[in-house]
């Protein structure tokens, strides 16, 4: 459920039918499900790619074993990690789009970005910390680092935060996406567990407080 200012916009994006109905290329492959927390009072903001099968079922998100990294990485169990007067999640597809003919994940519907994520940020200006997670997601909220290989934009995440806090808005802390596909990721680059995730429960903690 949002907070009352943006029930308007939560209410439209829950009846979003362009990737139906008028979709660019080929439409999407079955109803459309969105999936977000939206929230005027969260000060922590989760960026994600795009609900997988589980989560297109469950309806709410990271109800997968992603989602269990993820809260770990955070530092938070599900009670606060589903109230979502405290933590909003916005992934850049809201709908589930798709399998490719590998049984892979198709890549977050360009049509959502362009229909939906402007609007829903500016919906919400007390966030103070946007976690952002994966590439599609840093994609959009770090446009001026266009080009940069997921270690090379994690790996510069001091950089990336102090920046952002220097500017009006919300700080951005990116992170590889919580997916066992970069498990691999995550075993050749151990600072990130040792040094990131540690800043980043601070942090978390710090603005979870009542
Ligand atoms: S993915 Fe986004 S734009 Fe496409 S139908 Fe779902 S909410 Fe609408």
């Amino acid at each position: 459920m949002a907070s009352p200012g943006l029930a308007p916009l939560a209410r439209r994006v829950s009846l979003c039918r362009v990737c139906f109905e008028t979709p660019r290329g080929r439409p999407l492959p079955h109803e459309p499900r969105p999936v977000a927390r939206l929230s005027e009072t969260a000060r922590l903001c989760i960026a994600g790619q795009a609900p997988g099968t589980r989560v297109h079922a469950s309806g709410a998100p990271f109800t997968d074993p992603s989602g269990d990294r993820l809260r770990h990485w955070l530092g938070i169990g599900d009670d606060v990690f589903y109230d979502v007067s405290r933590v909003a999640i916005v992934p850049m597809g809201l709908c589930f789009p798709g399998l490719d003919a590998k049984g892979g994940d198709l890549p977050p519907r360009p049509e959502c970005r362009a229909t939906w994520h402007d609007s829903l940020f500016a919906a919400m200006p007390q966030l103070k910390l946007v976690l952002v997670i994966g590439r599609y997601a840093q994609a959009y909220h770090l446009p001026h680092l266009k080009g940069a290989g997921l270690t090379e934009i994690v790996g510069n995440w001091r950089s990336i935060l102090s920046e952002s806090e220097e500017r009006a808005g919300p700080a951005y802390l990116p992170l590889p996406h919580p997916s066992w596909r970069n498990n691999t990721w995550l075993r050749r680059n151990p600072w990130f567990e040792d040094e990131l995730v540690p800043e980043l429960r601070r942090r978390v903690a710090q603005l979870l407080q009542p």
